[in-house]
C-alpha cells in the first residue's frame, strides 16, 4: 500500500506525502526517490527503523515520526540537513546521539514529547537556530547550561520530568516567551530572571517552589500558572532574633565590596590585580532596604506581589517573592513591606 503511494507521489512530483495510522512496520526504500518532497508524515505507525535510502530528500524540511515504535533517533537524519520540524514524540526513545543532532542545524521544532529520556547531550548546543524544543513526559533529572546557548529559542516545554533544578544559563535565553517546568521537582528557580525580558507565559504548577525568585514582579508576564506548590503563606506570629555577630571576614568582604562599588576608588583598582579575591567575591547580593552589598550572610525575606495590581495580569492571587536584607537592623527598620521567613 505504502508502495503505491510511492509510486503515485513520484508521478505527481508530491511536495508532501500523508501515511498517518496506516499500521506501517517498514518502510520502502522507494521513498529515497521523492528527492522533490518538502513534508513527510509517517505519525502513528509501527516503524523502529528508516532506511538509510532517505538520505536523498534532501529539500525535506518537515518529518513527523510521532507514535511509532523508535528506540533511537534514526541514524538516517543527520544526512537531512534541511530539516526545520521534527516530531518524534511518543516513541521510544531514551537517549539522543549527539552525532544525529549535529547533523541538522537548521531545525527549529524539535518535538520529543512522551519518550523516556534521561539526558540532553551538552551537542544540543548544534540546533542553533532551533525556536521551540518540547519535552515533555520524559525522565530528564537535569538540564544542560547548554541550552542556555540557543539564542533562538522562544518556547520549551520541559513538563513532567524529574528536575530539582534549572541552570541559571537559560537566563541568557532573552527572547524565550513561553517556558512551562511544570509537575518537576523544583524547590527555587535560580537568581537572576529578568533575562527573561520577553517572558509571557510561565508554568510552574506542581512543583515544590517556595517563593519566586528576586525582581520576580517585574517580568512582563500575561500568564501564570503556580498551583500545587509549597508556597510561603503570609501568617503573622511573633518571632525571636538572635543576636547578630557577623564574622571578620563577611565584615570585610562588605568592606572591600561597598568600596568597589565606586570603580575608581583605590580598593577598587587594587582588586584588578588579586584575581583570586575578585572571583572570591564575584557573587554578592544588595540589601532591598539600605542597598549596601553583602557577601555569605544575609535575612531571607519575602514580599507578597499582588498578580493584578503589581503585574497587570488577570489573577488576583498574591504571590511570594525573595527578598534578601544584609541585617536584623535593617529588618527592624520601619517603612518597608518585607516578611521574615519562619520554616516549619
Ligand atoms: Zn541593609
Amino acid at each position: 500500500m505504502a508502495n503505491d503511494l510511492v509510486i503515485r507521489a513520484l508521478k505527481g512530483n508530491a511536495k508532501s506525502v500523508h501515511l498517518s495510522s496506516r499500521n506501517i512496520r517498514t518502510l520502502s526504500k522507494a521513498f529515497g526517490k521523492l528527492t522533490c518532497l518538502l513534508a513527510l508524515h509517517l505519525n502513528n505507525n509501527r516503524l523502529a527503523s528508516l532506511p538509510t535510502e532517505l538520505q536523498s530528500l534532501q529539500q525535506l524540511t518537515e518529518l513527523n515520526l510521532g507514535n511509532n515504535v523508535f528506540e533511537e533517533i534514526p541514524p538516517v537524519l543527520k544526512h537531512l540537513s534541511s530539516l526545520k520540524k521534527l516530531y518524534l514524540f511518543g516513541n521510544r526513545l531514551s537517549t539522543l546521539h549527539p552525532e544525529v543532532l549535529e547533523g541538522l542545524p537548521n531545525l527549529t521544532v524539535l518535538n520529543l514529547n512522551h519518550n523516556s529520556i534521561r539526558l540532553i547531550p551538552p551537542a544540543i548546543q548544534r540546533l542553533s537556530n532551533l525556536e521551540v524544543i518540547s519535552l515533555v513526559g520524559n525522565q530528564l533529572e537535569e538540564i544542560p547550561a547548554e541550552l542556555g546557548l540557543l539564542r533562538n529559542l522562544t518556547e520549551i516545554n520541559v513538563a513532567n520530568n524529574k528536575l530539582a533544578e534549572i541552570p541559571r544559563q537559560l537566563y541568557n535565553l532573552r527572547r524565550l516567551r513561553k517556558v512551562s517546568l511544570a509537575r518537576n521537582s523544583l524547590t527555587d528557580l535560580p537568581e537572576g530572571i529578568l533575562g527573561w525580558e520577553n517572558l509571557k507565559i510561565l508554568d510552574v504548577a506542581g512543583n515544590r517552589l517556595s517563593m519566586f525568585p528576586f525582581e520576580f514582579q517585574f517580568l512582563a508576564l500575561e500568564e501564570l500558572f503556580f498551583e500545587g506548590n509549597n508556597l510561603v503563606k503570609l501568617e503573622l506570629f511573633e518571632s525571636t532574633q538572635e543576636k547578630e555577630v557577623f564574622s571578620l571576614k563577611e565584615l570585610a568582604a562588605r568592606l572591600i565590596l561597598k568600596e568597589d562599588l565606586n570603580k575608581s576608588s583605590v580598593v577598587s583598582r587594587a582588586l584588578r590585580f588579586l584575581p583570586d579575591l575578585q572571583t572570591m567575591l564575584s557573587r554578592w547580593g544588595r540589601c532591598a532596604v539600605c542597598f549596601q552589598p553583602f557577601h555569605t550572610t544575609w535575612l531571607e525575606c519575602v514580599q507578597f506581589i499582588n498578580l493584578r495590581k503589581d503585574m497587570k495580569m488577570k489573577n488576583s492571587q498574591n504571590i511570594p517573592v525573595r527578598v534578601l536584607l544584609c541585617s536584623y537592623s535593617c529588618f527592624n527598620k520601619s517603612g518597608h513591606s518585607y516578611y521574615g521567613v519562619a520554616r516549619v
